[in-house]
Order: C-alpha cells, then sequence, then structure tokens
C-alpha cells in the first residue's frame, strides 16, 4: 500500500511523461488535479476506495478514482507500468530541468538519446545540444544554467553523509530499546554510505506497529510528524533531515530492508534476473510467478501465497544465484555480473585491518591540537603510527612551515615519540604549486618518511593546465601520496577540473598512491576513479586529514567510501605494519 504522498508523486508521473508523448493537455492536466485531491484529502484513500466513494472527491472522474485505487493497493497501475517500461529512468529528472519541458527533452531523447541529467548536462558542455534542430548556443547554456540551479536547490536538502549516519544510529539506539523492536536497521543511500543523503530511511521489524511509531515520534530530536500511517512513520528531526521509518511484520523484514537500501539501478537488475528465474521481485518480496492471466503483469500485489520465505539479504541473493552484495557496491556497477561469476571482491578493507593513521594537522600548521596531544589521542585508539603532515611553506594561509621550522618540528617529534607508544612519521602536506614542483626542495622531502602532495591554490584553473600541473608533480619521482585529489566540498565546491585518468597513469608510471580522505566533506577519491586507480596498479592510504583528535575517527568514513570504490585490503597501504608502510612510501 502507497500512501497518499506516493500516489500523488505517482500521478505526477504519469501527468508528466503522457505530455512528454504528446497526449492532449487536458488528460495531462486531470493527473495534476487528481494528486492535488488526494494530497488535500482529510479522509483515508483506502477507505474511500473500499466504500466506492472516490468519485465523490472533486476533480476525481470515474477512470482516475480506479488509478488511485490501484495505486493505494498496489503501489502502480497500468498506465503507470506501461510508461516506465517505455522510457527510461533519467526521464523525470530532465523533466524537472528548468526551461527544459517535454518538447525539448523528447527532442534531445531523440536525436542524441540522452536518457538522464548526467547525459543531458555532458551533451550541452560537448557542444552537441546547439546541433539539434530548435535548439541553439543560447538554449544550450540556458539548460546548462538550468541545470546548476537545480543541483544547487536540491544540494539544500542534502545532508553529508556523517550527519545522517549519526543521527540514524541515535534513533536505532533509540528505537530498538522499545520492547515493540524485533529488528531496526538503516536503509536508503545512507546503508549505502553514499557520500550525502536526502532522507534517511529505517526499517523495523515489529508485530505491534503502533508502539514503535509512537516510540519514534517520542525521540527528543523530533521536531515534527509528517505522517502517521498504519506502516510508514515520517518526521523531521530539528537539524531538518526526515525521516521514514516503515514497519513490517518479522516475515518481510528482509527484503523490504532489501528494496529501500537500493540503488534503484541494482533493482532494475535483480528484478530482471529473478524473471528469468520465474520469480518476481519487487517491495513485498520474492514471488514464484504462477500460471494464468495475472501472473507478470505487475499491476496487482503478488499472491502472498506465491511468497518465497527468505530470513535474510543473504538468503534472497541466494535464491537469484548471486553471492551475496554489500550495500555499499549496489549501484550496478558491475556487482551483479561479479556476484553471479564469483568474482565479488571478499576483502573489501573494513576498519579493522587499518593499523596507521595518516594525514594528521597540529598546531605547527592549522591543526587544533598539539602534536602530543594528537600522538597520545592515537595511542588511546591503538593505531601503531601516525603520520604528522603539515603544511607547506607556500600555505601561508594555513600556517605553513618553512625549512626551518619544519626541522624544528622534527625534534618535538622526537621528543613527543619518548613518551608515546604510537609510531610518529616525520611527513609533510605539500601545497603542488602552480608549475606542479613540490613545495621543499629534494633535500628536504627525501629527508621526510612520507609526502602528501595537495593542491590547495589556483584551484579555478582550466583543465588543460590543471591536468598539466598534476601530470608533472604525479611523475616526480619522489613517492607521494595524491592528497584529497580533486578538493571538492561536498555540498559546497565542485571538483577542480582535470582529465583524471592522465594523471592516474601518471602517478601509475611513477611512485605514489591515492588518498582516500576521511574528511566528511571530502569522502575522495570517488569510487570510479578508486577502481581506473586499482587496475593501473596503484595503492591507496585511507586518510583522516585530521586537524583535532576527534577528526581521527575520520578514519570510519574513509573506509566506507573505499569500499564504495572495491578497495581490497591488499590495496591498502596503510594496512600495513608499521616497518612496511614506512619502506612503502618513504619519498626517496
Ligand atoms: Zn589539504
Ligand atoms: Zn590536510
Amino acid at each position: 500500500m502507497i500512501d497518499k504522498a506516493g500516489i500523488a508523486r505517482a500521478l505526477r508521473e504519469i501527468g508528466a511523461l503522457l505530455e512528454l508523448e504528446g497526449e492532449n493537455p487536458f488528460k495531462v492536466r486531470a493527473y495534476e488535479n487528481g494528486a492535488r485531491a488526494v494530497e488535500g484529502l482529510a479522509e483515508d484513500v483506502g477507505a474511500l476506495a473500499a466504500a466506492g466513494r472516490l468519485t465523490e472527491v472533486p476533480g476525481i472522474g470515474d477512470a482516475l478514482a480506479k488509478k488511485i485505487a490501484d495505486l493505494h493497493r498496489t503501489g502502480t497501475t497500468e498506465v503507470l507500468d506501461r510508461l516506465r517500461a517505455k522510457h527510461p529512468p533519467g526521464t523525470l529528472e530532465l523533466l524537472r530541468v528548468p526551461d527544459l519541458g517535454p518538447k525539448k527533452a523528447a527532442a534531445l531523447q531523440a536525436a542524441l538519446g540522452i536518457a538522464d541529467l548526467a547525459g543531458l548536462e555532458a551533451a550541452c558542455l560537448a557542444g552537441h545540444v546547439r546541433g539539434v534542430k530548435g535548439f541553439g548556443e543560447k538554449t544550450e547554456q540556458k539548460i546548462l544554467e538550468g541545470i546548476r540551479r537545480m543541483r544547487a536547490r536540491e544540494a539544500d536538502r542534502r545532508v553529508l553523509l556523517s550527519d545522517a549516519l549519526l543521527a540514524g544510529e541515535a534513533l536505532l539506539a533509540h528505537l530498538r530499546a522499545s520492547p515493540a523492536a524485533a529488528r531496526v536497521e538503516i536503509a536508503g543511500s545512507a546503508r549505502r554510505l553514499r557520500e550525502t543523503v536526502g532522507d534517511l530511511d529505517l526499517v523495523a521489524a515489529s508485530r505491534d506497529p503502533a508502539a514503535l511509531a509512537a516510540r519514534l515520534a517520542a525521540f527528543p530530536l523530533v521536531d515534527e510528524v509528517l505522517a502517521r500511517g498504519e506502516t510508514k512513520t515520517t518526521v523531521r528531526l530539528a537539524s531538518g533531515l526526515q525521516v521514514d521509518l516503515r514497519i513490517v511484520p518479522p516475515e518481510d523484514f528482509a527484503t523490504l530492508l532489501h528494496h529501500l537500501t537500493g540503488s534503484k539501478a541494482h533493482h532494475v537488475k535483480l528484478r530482471g534476473i529473478a524473471r528469468d528465474l520465474g520469480y518476481t521481485l519487487s517491495e513485498w518480496g520474492l514471488h514464484r510467478l504462477g500460471p494464468g492471466p495475472a501472473a507478470g503483469a505487475g499491476a496487482d500485489r503478488p499472491d502472498p501465497a506465491a511468497k518465497v520465505r527468505l530470513a535474510s539479504e543473504e538468503d534472497l541473493y541466494a535464491a537469484l544465484g548471486l553471492a551475496f552484495v554489500p550495500p555499499e557496491l549496489r549501484e550496478d556497477a558491475g556487482e551483479i555480473e561479479a556476484a553471479r561469476d564469483g568474482t565479488l571482491p571478499e576483502d573489501l578493507v573494513r576498519l579493522e585491518d587499518v593499523r596507521g593513521l595518516v594525514h594528521c594537522h597540529t598546531t605547527w600548521s592549522d591543526g587544533r591540537a598539539t602534536l602530543e596531544e594528537m600522538a597520545r589521542a592515537a595511542d588511546a585508539l591503538g593505531a601503531e603510527y601516525l603520520t604528522v603532515t603539515d603544511h607547506s611553506r607556500s600555505a601561508g594561509y594555513a600556517g605553513g612551515l618553512d625549512e626551518d621550522r619544519l626541522r624544528r618540528q622534527w625534534d618535538e617529534i622526537a621528543r613527543v615519540q619518548e613518551k608515546v607508544k604510537v609510531r610518529l612519521l616525520r611527513g609533510t602536506e605539500s601545497d603542488v604549486l602552480e608549475d606542479g614542483a613540490l613545495d621543499y626542495p629534494d633535500r628536504v622531502l627525501e629527508a621526510l618518511d612520507v609526502v602528501v602532495a595537495s593542491v590547495h591554490s589556483r584551484m579555478k584553473m582550466g583543465e588543460d593546465e590543471m591536468t598539466r600541473r598534476l601530470v608533472r608533480c604525479m611523475s616526480l619521482p619522489v613517492f607521494k601520496i595524491w592528497g584529497h585529489p580533486l578538493g571538492r566540498l561536498l555540498l559546497e565546491r565542485d571538483p577542480i577540473a582535470c582529465r583524471v585518468e592522465e594523471v592516474l597513469d601518471a602517478l601509475a608510471g611513477s611512485r605514489g598512491a591515492v588518498e582516500v580522505n576521511g574528511d566528511p566533506h571530502r569522502l575522495e577519491l570517488e569510487p570510479r576513479w578508486l577502481r581506473a586507480a586499482a587496475a593501473r596498479k596503484i595503492p591507496v592510504v585511507l586518510s583522516v586529514d585530521a586537524h583535532a583528535t576527534s577528526d581521527l575517527g575520520y578514519l570510519r568514513w574513509a573506509v566506507g567510501a573505499a569500499r564504495r570504490g572495491w578497495v581490497r585490503r591488499g590495496q591498502v597501504l596503510n594496512a600495513l605494519p608499521f616497518e612496511r608502510f614506512r619502506a612503502a612510501v618513504r619519498p626517496a
């Protein structure tokens, strides 16, 4: 069953796709009117439908009433299924671009085969859109501007993964304390560890859903209860984060958790595999396709008697002939094929594999804790080693160290080492200068244990110039860790423009590693580039980029980002014991 908001959303989707097909405007508008009518209902949709009274609502005629009843009962309806089968999933996204409109969207789909927003943006940037009849350079610019505005608007509603997960974990603890909770888990993109999250999805198994829903509403940080239904409660936290809690009987828990974890693309592919094996896979679980005309029509909720009992997600994948796919990999990026062929990595890096904390700042540059405080905090965490990598001399804004201060820091490192167990390594986070050089002469670099090489200045350089700058730096003979490689700040600053694969080629041809930066605003390299690095046999360092003792906990986010990029334990340099790590990263 879906609620009013879901029904309204589905009706609008039908309207938008019909408009794209050139359907007559009155018919299109009827869906918008119907959506509004449903949203404004004071009574329960199900009760109205059951009583055959939906048509009494202004704006809802016979045909619409039937579709609303279908949607309420099954989550979909015939016309929606037909439209979804016909149009790629990215179509709705295209229709939301300001100033594009359904006619232009259809024309671009037809002429250039554009399937989604990313495709549209790429086509505009490549100048292909202006070549389509009826489009010019100005329209192309307008579309790009519209995409930018749309992204900015949507960015407003997203939060960092760390914010969402920390709130989610507090909620889990609160809900699990209730006797009504058999199980509660985080689902959605937060479970997949996506870098930013729109809203938080929780799934619970309970025989007493009303008690559990009440428990959620009583969470101290809940600002407002937005909706409370039999199986779904939505609240908004004081931080603005929206939380959906879905509650099902224990026997439906595993499949709903899987369904709500996504991603959509992963699920689309799994549904195809299920069909080939004689099943249907949906939010209601896995069902055997029975004989008879209703089978496979998809419009009705599957027959409960045909349900395959699955106790866990592992069982679900097994039923489909697949190895279990960890949530972080469920992006339709080759994981399903690998799960079928038995080539899914089984040794993805885990938090407990990491032995050393890399990339730490202290009060010598822009850190907020002294070297000794950082060292003691690392000791308390049981780290084997800690690399002290304060900023280099050109980073004046961050209190970068000139050669003289750098040498004095080495004296302090030696003094602090006497007092702590964690092994301290002498390093730098060296600026990559405008011409691609590092910030200290070779004789200084050679005296260090670790060099992180990061771009901090002139970030708006053009792509050619930036690529040259990085290629030159990464080709230098010293071993360097490419620090926060593309310099993005999530929800704040775009990545620098550069041809990443060229830079990775340079790094692969020289000596160095790429960083997975665990600062929750950074979380890069992103997955596709980590896999490109792995393909080139470039090792990886999971870093904390800590500016305070509490930031040492960023390691968790670095591990998550690395797992999304299929990083295996054997690729990670700071999973090595101290002496081997030191030998692996020695600059000269
Ligand atoms: Zn930096
Ligand atoms: Zn840093």
